[in-house]
């Protein structure tokens, strides 16, 4: 019996928040939780409140922060905003941070947790494709541990182990396709949000599964794995396979292909990210490769899904290329989710505002943060004008 370790949960309430409560439970005296937090979602972080015994929360948006105040009793500490989810993310006790923000409010909490040497279970890859500089850098500064929780670099992370980083040859991350793998392009004009939120695999926040569906998502995937694991994205290729069971895999100078296969259960990369690198007997299913019966692989079709394509420029341009891919790509997608653009738009807007924008080399995160919210002004400027135009 190891001693008991402390866990804060940074976005507790959300899809990945409340699937890493699930592995705690199977843990059971495993673990401590300092502090949860949520953004808005104060009638499930509440529950979760009764059952955990946090020392702390923190609730991002202000409003919502006032109403829990209002609504409920809690003894412990109650912290607000932005500042709020960076204090409890920094939290001294904490022996790991599992960070499972949206987008680009990752990014602030993560520095917080790091500069003050708390190890971090990333499941926001939005932080590492924005500030991956800086993000791996105060990781390395402060002897602080960066372990994925996304299944493909869960998966890649296994296949290195006892392997050095130049016996590698590439990583090839696989990709389910999403729910447009077999839609005609031409029909790519007419996708409803919908469509798009029914992803065949994955039960995910509704953010991701629109990344899914324009395959962004595999884009941001290669950025965080060249951040984690130091491979230049020419040495990172992306594999169609539909049955989302061999999460990723690595193949060697000498030919040699390791793969780590698994059912397609996020609990999994979450609890070996909570023990790492020790493994647990969970009793969640298991994999039934005979029932499962067929495994396929596809290259991927980067005509349909630009945004693959623009994801490995911003890679190879570098710098705050891939801030601006991450911003243009977050207002694009609410902008989506709300029908004010088509799906088609999303690789537009993005194209535009990597064109437009001031590329700054070797960022501060004051840059990384102005370039943002330039881009954030800018795409939905792009996007105010692209039906404005066309009506008029
Ligand atoms: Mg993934």
């Amino acid at each position: 019996m190891t001693e008991a370790k402390t866990i804060s949960i940074l976005g507790s309430t959300g899809s990945i928040g409340m699937q890493t409560l699930q592995v705690l439970d199977e843990l059971d005296s495993e673990y401590n939780i300092a502090y949860l937090t949520t953004n808005t979602k104060i009638d499930l972080l509440y529950p979760q409140i009764e059952k955990y015994h946090p020392v702390g929360i923190a609730i991002s948006n202000e409003a919502a922060y006032v109403e829990f105040k209002k609504k409920y009793s809690f003894n412990g500490r109650i912290l607000c905003g932005e500042e709020g989810v960076c204090e409890a993310a920094a939290h001294g006790q904490n022996d790991l941070v599992l960070q499972a923000l949206v987008g680009f409010s990752g990014v602030k909490p993560t520095l917080a947790a790091l500069h003050n040497g708390r190890n971090i279970a990333l499941a926001n890859k939005e932080t590492l494709v924005s500030a991956g500089s800086i993000v791996t850098e105060a990781a390395r500064k402060n002897s602080a541990a960066l372990i994925a929780v996304d299944s493909e670099h869960s998966a890649i992370l296994q296949c290195l182990i006892g392997e050095t980083t130049q016996s590698v040859d590439k990583i090839i991350l696989t990709a389910s396709g999403g729910p447009f793998f077999n839609t005609p392009v031409e029909d790519f004009g007419s996708l409803t949000v919908k469509a798009a939120l029914d992803h065949p695999n994955w039960t995910m926040g509704s953010k991701i599964t629109i990344d899914s569906a324009t395959m962004m998502n595999k884009g941001f995937e290669i950025i965080e794995a060249f951040w984690l694991f130091g491979i230049p994205g020419k040495r990172i290729d992306v594999l169609i396979h539909p049955q989302s069971i061999v999460h990723s895999l690595v193949q060697f100078v000498d030919g040699s292909v390791k793969a780590q296969l698994g059912p397609t259960d996020m609990r999994l990369p979450i609890s070996y990210a909570l023990t790492f690198p020790r493994r647990l007997e969970y009793s969640f299913p298991k994999l039934d490769l005979i029932a499962i019966n067929t495994l396929e692989f596809f290259k991927p079709d980067y005509d349909k899904f630009p945004c693959l394509r623009l994801a490995y420029e911003a890679l190879e341009t570098g710098g705050t290329a891939m801030a601006v891919l991450n911003a243009a790509n977050e207002v694009a997608v609410k902008a989506f989710l709300s029908e004010q653009i088509s799906f088609v738009d999303i690789p537009r807007a993005i194209e535009s505002a990597l064109k437009k924008i001031n590329i700054i080399q070797n960022p501060t995160i004051e840059q990384i943060e102005s370039t943002d919210a330039e881009t954030r002004n800018f795409t939905r400027q792009f996007i105010g004008n692209l039906y404005h135009n066309s009506i008029s």
